[in-house]
């Protein structure tokens, strides 16, 4: 059975088809299928990941599977949270969040530095199911005063992972996926799914 995924990265549609191989869903991304990007008008990142597979749902006619992430800092109450790829005003700028967000905890002790990535990642079996699949993962750690490493996306030079020394752009990419907030959520959503 055909499942339409509510993002167009190629890495995710990757991770998401390993996922639910033994599931029996064949992943289609939701440009595939000419559908277009739902508007992310929630308050959190669960609101916005069920908006975001429910557009797909309803417009396909097929289950849908969506993603949310970001980085939440407690000290900045939770920001960038939600705008996390557009922290900076520009969407995806990667230099000038992290740049933003360096500015923003300047002067910060590191006690008061703490900060967790989160997934949250919803399955709708058609646009109407009254009871999603949802599995959220988060990955605790804190925001250095500097970048440090090459690897990975985002945030990840900027953030020390809870029980590592190296930042998450230092670690190796393999051993990112198997801690992170999006590995969690994944593990979490194929327990539900075998469980259903
Ligand atoms: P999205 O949910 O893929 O749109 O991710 C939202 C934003 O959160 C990204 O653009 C990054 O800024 C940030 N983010 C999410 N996951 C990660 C990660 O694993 N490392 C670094 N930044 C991340």
């Amino acid at each position: 059975m055909k499942l339409v995924l509510a993002s167009g990265n190629p890495g995710k549609l990757k991770e998401f088809s390993a996922l639910l191989a033994d599931s029996g869903f064949e992943v289609v991304p939701q440009v595939s299928l000419g559908v277009d990007d739902a508007e992310e008008t929630g308050l959190s990142f669960v609101e916005n990941a069920l908006l975001k597979a429910r557009h797909a749902a309803r417009a396909s006619g097929l289950p849908a599977l969506a993603d949310d992430s970001g980085l939440c800092v407690d000290h900045l109450g939770g920001a960038p949270g939600l705008y996390s790829a557009r922290y900076s005003g520009n969407h995806g700028d990667a230099a000038a969040n992290n740049a933003k967000l360096l500015r923003a905890l300047e002067g910060v002790p590191d006690a008061q530095r703490s900060a967790f990535f989160i997934c949250v990642l919803v399955l709708l079996r058609h646009a109407e199911d009254p009871a999603p699949l949802i599995a959220e993962g988060r990955w605790h750690g804190h925001v250095l005063h500097a970048s440090r490493g090459m690897q990975g996306f985002g945030y990840d030079p900027l953030f020390l992972p809870q029980g590592q020394t190296l930042s998450a752009a230092e670690l190796d990419p393999v051993l990112k996926n198997t801690l992170s907030h999006r590995a969690l959520a994944l593990a979490r959503l194929h327990a539900l799914l075998s469980a259903s």
